[in-house]
């Protein structure tokens, strides 16, 4: 089906079946829970297949994810899509006001490879609980997983309520020139660009999921063991090819050797030397695998220590888990989001010194603070305009799905998870009943006389 038939097919059946009933939504939402769980262990052989993605971490970063998602859309839905009435101010006395959520229509969504499932199925959970049909694009580069998912998304949606289009950029950019009302994107900031410039085309809202310089601030208070453990497994599960991991750390001076000996530890224990990594996943496609290396090669040329790690294998595309010392500003890995599992460790002399350092990049998707001093992590709030600030932990804000999740600026813009997913792709309608005291709209309306402007500064008092 090209994107041209996928839109039009829904676009009609849309303006048949404009607000689909919480029944029908609930129905979609159950059939896809049991989709997902029946395709359980066809989906973890499809993601070790395509790169290497232990089983476990599938467990837990793509089924419990969505299943976290999916269980909280189904509890709430039916409270979300009530009207909610709004207080009335004394100048509207005599109206009731209402405000609805209604589906915005056909949506687009586009999806990254990293977390091929929930990244996939969290947005058509949020577009089905807003009644919207949707045409997703999986990402080509985990194409096992993208084939399944096809396969399971149409097991549960007739075509005119949620269809899959498969392919790279080109695929992604023709789906552009439809009209969509609402279009949810999950990837790069570069790419984000050309969608909003393609959603711009028809006025389309916009999600951005994009990405960026997750900072993690080490403060001299913090609980160091404690620290190498979050750090770890922020930054090394899905081989660090993880949005909101921590992509470089700001560690205080005054505890920069004992972090570093403690992170070496957890890293050891974690990812045992000897066992071919199998912990460790796979770094995606060749031309990705290429990339981490020329990160490496350009911090080593530029005067960076490895003081973990280091090693590569072309054959198994891992990069071991590896931490570069102080690499200088204008490195690669300083400059561009790594995704991947490499981690610059910088030394800073404390909170002003962090702050300063992570006000020169664009606004982060995530700040990580471990400290035991709350006074510090109010400092990080204030200053940091970033999607969510953490203490003393990584990567659980986003399965907190009273959220909201997303990120700011070059990270993103909007948000999703919950019922902020759901209004992403709804449009809050007012509806406003006048219902008795017709006059008071009267003495306003012309002919204007004196007496009109009188009553108009009366009016201005009871705002
Ligand atoms: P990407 O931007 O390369 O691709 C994402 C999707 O966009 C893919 O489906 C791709 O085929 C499609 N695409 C590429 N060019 C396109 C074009 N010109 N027109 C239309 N579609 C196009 O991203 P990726 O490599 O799949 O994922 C990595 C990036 O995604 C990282 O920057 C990461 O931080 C970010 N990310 C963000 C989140 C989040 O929730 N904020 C989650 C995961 C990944």
């Amino acid at each position: 089906m090209t994107a041209q038939q996928a839109y039009q097919q829904q676009q009609t059946y849309f303006k048949a079946h404009p607000n689909p009933s919480l029944a029908h939504r609930k129905g979609r939402l159950k059939a896809l829970r049991a989709a997902l769980l029946e395709r359980e262990e066809a989906l973890k052989n499809a993601l070790w297949e395509d790169f290497r993605k232990p089983r476990y971490e599938v467990e837990l970063t793509e089924f419990l994810t969505t299943l976290i998602e999916l269980d909280h859309t189904l509890r709430h839905l039916a409270r979300w899509m009530k009207p909610q009435r709004k207080p009335t101010p004394l100048v509207l006395m005599g109206t009731r006001t209402d405000v609805q959520c209604f589906p915005k229509g056909p949506s687009l969504i586009i999806a990254p490879w990293n977390y091929a499932v929930v990244l996939t199925l969290g947005p058509i959970i949020h577009a089905t609980a807003a009644g919207c049909p949707f045409v997703v694009k999986p990402s080509e580069h985990t194409p096992r997983a993208a084939d399944l998912l096809k396969e399971l998304i149409e097991s549960v949606y007739p075509p005119e309520e949620g269809a899959v289009v498969l392919g790279g950029p080109d695929v992604g950019a023709s789906l552009l020139d439809e009209p969509f009302a609402h279009v949810h994107f999950t990837g790069s900031p570069t790419v984000g660009r050309t969608i909003m410039e393609g959603a711009a085309k028809h006025l389309a809202s916009v999600t951005l999921e994009l990405g960026g310089k997750s900072p993690t601030y080490i403060d001299r208070s913090a609980d160091l063991v404690d620290a190498a453990k979050g750090v770890c497994f922020g930054k090394f599960s899905n081989g660090g090819q993880t949005c909101i991991a921590p992509d470089y750390l700001l560690v205080h001076r005054d505890v920069s050797d004992a972090f570093a000996t403690e992170l070496k530890r957890e890293i050891e224990r974690a990812y045992v030397p000897g066992t071919g990594d199998a912990d460790l996943t796979a770094i995606v496609t060749p031309s990705h695998f290429e990339r981490q290396q020329a990160l490496l090669e350009d911090a080593a040329s530029h005067g960076a220590t490895i003081l973990i790690g280091g090693s590569a294998n072309a054959d198994t595309r891992r990069v071991a888990a590896t931490v570069l010392l102080d690499p200088p500003e204008s490195t690669r890995v300083m400059q561009e989001e790594i995704f991947g599992p490499i981690l610059p460790f910088l030394v800073v002399d404390g909170v002003d010194d962090a702050l300063e350092r992570i006000d020169r990049r664009p606004k982060p998707l995530s700040t990580y603070v471990y400290t035991n001093d709350d006074a510090v992590v109010e400092r990080f709030s204030a200053a940091v305009r970033t999607g969510a600030v953490c203490k003393n932990t990584t990567m659980l804000q986003f399965v907190q799905p009273f959220g909201p999740f997303g990120g700011e600026g070059n990270s993103g813009i909007g948000r999703s998870h919950g019922e902020a997913g759901f209004r992403a792709f709804s449009n809050e309608q007012v509806v406003l009943r006048r219902q008795w005291g017709s006059w008071i709209l009267r003495l306003v309306q012309p002919p204007y006389r004196p007496r009109t402007s009188s009553i108009g500064r009366l009016f201005r008092k009871f705002t």
